[in-house]
């Protein structure tokens, strides 16, 4: 099944990897190289506090300096990246280079958080508590500056074993984000098994708040009230009107992410943008 998914992630993928004289296997071997020779960067995008604008945390984005084709995004390489396998040395770069990012950050913002997206197979290792204890041990940064963002398919797809490590690692005090909720085949009962504190509502039911659409406005007022039934934390992802901003702000939703208060930038950058965002803007 992981090999079809990730055969079929390649046929979607965007038209000038198949133009460029890269082969698939050229680019998995190019891959298998990234994590050594330095060519995975990470930028950051701001997360605010609606009501103030003030940025509260940042989630880490994860993209790769390919020496011939540029920077390339993540949808780019992460298929390969789990169907070879390599998702797994990937993820434990970005954990540890996230951790690095936020220990600097915090000097100057001490309540600050980063964010990182975890992948299924990662959240499958039985290691995964002592990679992030590791990780953040290292740069001395306490746990709860630390959250993981999982997707709903992941988390279906999740064991016992999977619950019992989420559970211990929010208990340490790490957050447990569930993102693009709304997008995967959820089921609402399994709101109940999962130990999150943050749900992030996925930018489709947001880009569509713009339209005045009626139906997209109850979408997100009910999966924020149904949040706050859950004691989780709203993230409201893909912000980027004025309107949007409005209407998030309006229906409760506590947090935004989005190009309208910040795209994502390397960390000198975001150690910048330290200033409360201008929420009236
Ligand atoms: P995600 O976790 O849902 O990340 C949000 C995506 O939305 C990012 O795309 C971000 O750049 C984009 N975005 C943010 N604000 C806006 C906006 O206002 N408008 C629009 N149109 N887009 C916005 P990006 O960086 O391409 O990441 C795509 C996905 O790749 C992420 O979705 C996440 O699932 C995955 N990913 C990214 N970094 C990592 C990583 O380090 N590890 C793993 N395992 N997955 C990652
Ligand atoms: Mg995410
Ligand atoms: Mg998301
Ligand atoms: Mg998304």
């Amino acid at each position: 099944a992981a090999k079809a998914a990730g055969k079929s992630a390649y046929r979607t993928c965007t038209p000038q990897l198949r133009e460029s004289a890269v082969t698939r296997a050229e680019l998995i071997a190019d891959l298998r190289r990234a994590v050594d020779e330095d060519q995975l960067l990470m930028e950051f995008q701001p997360i605010v506090d609606l009501s103030t604008g003030a940025v509260r945390s940042a989630e880490a984005l994860l993209r790769w300096r390919h020496p011939r084709l540029g920077v390339l995004p993540p949808a780019r390489f992460l298929p390969l990246a789990e169907e070879t396998g390599l998702i797994l040395a990937i993820d434990r770069w970005v954990i540890h280079e996230a951790c690095r990012a936020a220990a600097i950050w915090r000097e100057r913002s001490p309540e600050v958080t980063v964010a990182v997206n975890i992948a299924a197979a990662h959240l499958r290792r039985p290691d995964l508590i002592a990679t992030v204890t590791g990780a953040v041990g290292a740069v001395g940064l306490p746990l709860r500056a630390l959250t993981l963002e999982l997707t709903e398919s992941a988390l279906i797809e999740g064991s016992e074993a999977v619950l019992d490590r989420l559970t211990q690692l929010r208990d340490l005090g790490v957050g447990i984000a569930i993102d693009d909720f709304g997008t995967g085949y959820s089921s609402l009962s399994y709101l109940h098994r999962i130990p999150a504190t943050e749900l992030k509502i996925d930018q489709s039911f947001v880009a569509r708040l713009d339209a005045d659409d009626a139906r997209a406005y109850a979408t997100v007022e009910m999966v924020n009230r149904l949040a706050g039934a859950f004691d989780l934390t709203v993230v409201a992802e893909g912000v980027e009107t004025g309107g949007q901003h409005a209407a998030v702000t309006a229906i409760g939703c506590v947090h935004g992410q989005g190009w309208r208060y910040g795209r994502p930038v390397a960390l000198p950058e975001l150690l910048q943008t330290l200033t409360p965002v201008d929420a009236a803007r």
